[in-house]
């Protein structure tokens, strides 16, 4: 359910991601997401949001200023 509308109907999309912090920035493009046919929210599934956390921890450490990646590509593993 959507947690702004309250609605049931969920589009399945690709959307950017995008987190900041105070010396980096990493955008994920591609990202796999549900997003509200009523208000447009966009929802991360679980396992998405699992991915993207690995993604970022993974990019953390190579400390780049920013950093632009996408989704579906594996090899920062
Ligand atoms: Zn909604």
């Amino acid at each position: 359910m959507c947690n702004a509308c309250f609605n049931d109907k969920k589009l399945k999309t690709k959307n950017i991601f995008t987190v900041e912090y105070t010396d980096s920035i990493i955008t994920i493009k591609n990202v796999s997401c549900l997003k509200c046919a009523i208000c447009g929210e966009i929802f991360f599934t679980d396992k998405v949001s699992e991915k993207i956390e690995l993604i970022v921890n993974a990019n953390k450490r190579l400390k780049n200023e920013i950093s632009i990646l996408d989704y579906n590509l594996d090899e920062i593993r």
